[in-house]
């Protein structure tokens, strides 16, 4: 189809509105307004740089709709961004007041009467993340940058010598067949002299980027997790807000990594969930069944008595770290936050090092301005002043902390006694590999056979525990059907011949969201793969847990996709 499509010249353009970018927008907006007004009054020296033409393009509905988290907030960040954060109406819900650290065996909770330093939180905030985002988004409007919810940048638009030169958005109207309907609007070219990329975990454009121009070649691949999360009003009583629990243990093997939190917030409304480590060797797992079985664990459980869920959702992490950060720039481009491999795995937490390595980036765009430059010449920076902030005092003492899990839960925990004693420096019963790629760690059924009933006593009381489609209801997930599914499943005959009989299909487990299934066709006398499009929570599981690697997530129409407001 030859579309004609508008273009829109910005100086820089942002894809996605998370805390990465939404904090980089803001800090480019104040530090040009300072840099300027240094170089007028002649402290500083150089060129002013003026006004420029900032955008945010958001996949969701609204700034937030996709964005989920635990949440707790190491607030160092947002400090730096906005010193009087709190002043300014910042919605975090609760201070932190009590940590607790529970292990669990099948029947028995221990309260771990030591609490593994990484994860002490007081002085943190417990937070619905896309409450913060919302209210970034508005911080950033009131400044004078532009945001497009509902515009999913679709492309990243390269020139003639591999320069990114910005991106193209997701057309609109086009039916089931891919043929335009009456309200068919064509994405628009947003070109930019920078483009951002902080589109969280997988990104499906740094994906791209990180493949067309090499950018992990010779780093370790990423390592991802997913968490599946409720909210959840309890009784008063039952779980006191400010406090934070994280758990070890029931009902991960000790194989897998994995654990589960309960943050208590405001109105007596908890926040739980259970992260599955997406590198798992047992096809049989299911994240979304993990976490079912961790609520019905008697000291969890507990927690939950009398209570009611309202929400749910589930997104993957990028939980491997330092090592295998790409390369994250080149030229005319720059990969923030979790799509960069931010995220610090020993305390569960991204949002500070999200946030910060967004500002870091916009101090780095001011450079470019300044220069006139937008070439990796000028752009490599970015890295050097990643290296050289606290990003990497907190990052690199524990960058071998998720691939020891890799070599199970024990050596894991001996190692990262280890790491703490010598301040980084000491690491033992780490895998040869370093990091694996999950989808390589897989291994057949037939090495689990007998594992076919891990999840046999989850019942789906719909009081305690729920099954995928009653929480996909939870989610709020909607998507207009006549739309091409935006989950490209590249070769359908090796779902219903080599992975059925090889791993049983595990998309069908690994998805929270019932995707995936597995049907009977009777002119072929086999199942086939049939994908329930419309009920994806955007995660990105699928893209990352198959063992072929043959499904790739694009993004749908805008604003498709969860409704994760105050989650
Ligand atoms: Fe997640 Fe993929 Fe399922 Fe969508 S289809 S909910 S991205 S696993």
């Amino acid at each position: 189809m030859n579309i004609e499509r508008e273009q829109l010249e910005m100086d820089v353009v942002f894809v996605g509105a998370g805390p990465a970018n939404l904090a980089a927008a803001l800090h480019l907006k104040q530090k040009i307004a300072e840099h300027d007004e240094f170089v007028e009054k002649g402290i500083k020296q150089g060129r002013k740089i003026g006004e420029l033409e900032i955008g945010i393009v958001e996949k969701g509905s609204f700034v937030g709709a996709h964005i989920l988290s635990g949440a707790v907030m190491d607030p160092i960040a947002i400090r730096e961004l906005m010193p009087d954060f709190l002043e300014q109406g910042c919605p975090v819900d609760s201070a932190v007041t009590q940590d607790a650290f529970w292990y669990l065996t099948e029947s028995r909770g221990i309260d771990a009467p030591i609490i593994p330093p990484p994860l002490k939180n007081k002085g943190k905030y417990i937070v619905s993340l896309s409450k913060i985002c919302e209210w970034l988004a508005e911080k950033c409007e009131e400044a004078g940058i532009n945001i497009f919810p509902e515009f999913p940048a679709a492309e990243i638009i390269y020139d003639e010598n591999d320069r990114v030169v910005g991106v193209r958005t997701g057309d609109k109207g086009i039916d089931k067949e891919g043929h335009p309907k009456g309200n068919f609007e064509p994405g628009v070219d947003l070109l930019a002299k920078v483009t951002v990329l902080g589109e969280g975990s997988r990104g499906s454009l740094a994906k791209h980027l990180m493949q067309r121009l090499n950018l992990m070649e010779d780093k370790e691949p990423q390592v991802f997790s997913l968490g599946v999360k409720e909210l959840w009003e309890v009784p008063a009583g039952n779980f006191e807000e400010g406090k934070v629990v994280h758990t070890l243990g029931f009902p991960s093997d000790t194989d897998t990594y994995g654990g589960g939190w309960i943050y208590g917030m405001k109105n007596n409304v908890i926040s739980i969930g259970y992260v599955t480590g997406l590198d798992y060797k047992d096809p049989n797992i299911d994240p979304h069944l993990e976490f079912q079985k961790f609520k019905t664990h008697p000291k969890v459980a507990q927690v939950l008595a009398g209570g009611k869920m309202l929400k749910y959702g589930a997104k993957t992490i990028n939980t491997s770290g330092y090592w295998t950060m790409p390369k994250l720039y080149a030229d005319g481009v720059l990969i923030v936050g979790d799509s960069g491999s931010f995220l610090n795995g020993q305390r569960i937490k991204g949002i500070h090092t999200a946030m910060k390595s967004g500002m870091l980036a916009a101090e780095t765009i001011i450079g470019a301005f300044e220069r006139e430059d937008f070439t990796s010449k000028t752009l490599k920076h970015f890295e050097e002043k990643v290296n050289m902030s606290w990003i990497y005092d907190e990052l690199h003492p524990v960058r071998n902390f998720h691939a020891s899990f890799q070599s199970g839960r024990w050596s894991a925990l001996i190692n990262s006694g280890l790491q703490f004693m010598t301040g980084g420096l000491a690491w033992g019963f780490m895998p040869k590999e370093h990091h694996i790629a999950g989808h390589e760690r897989m291994e057949k059924l037939s090495a689990h056979e007998n594992n076919g009933t891990r999840y046999e006593n989850v019942k789906f009381d719909k009081e305690l525990t729920f099954d995928k489609i009653t929480n996909v209801f939870h989610a709020g997930v909607a998507h207009n059907e006549d739309q091409p599914s935006h989950l490209h499943v590249l070769d359908t005959e090796i779902c219903a011949t080599r992975c059925a009989e090889e791993y049983g299909n595990p998309c069908q487990r690994f998805c929270p969201a019932a995707v995936y299934e597995m049907e009977f066709n009777s002119k072929t006398d086999r199942k086939e793969l049939k994908v329930n499009f419309s009920n994806c929570v955007h995660c990105k599981t699928c893209d990352i847990a198959d063992p072929y690697q043959i499904i790739n997530w694009v993004t749908p129409e805008g604003g498709g996709g969860p409704n994760y407001k105050g989650m």
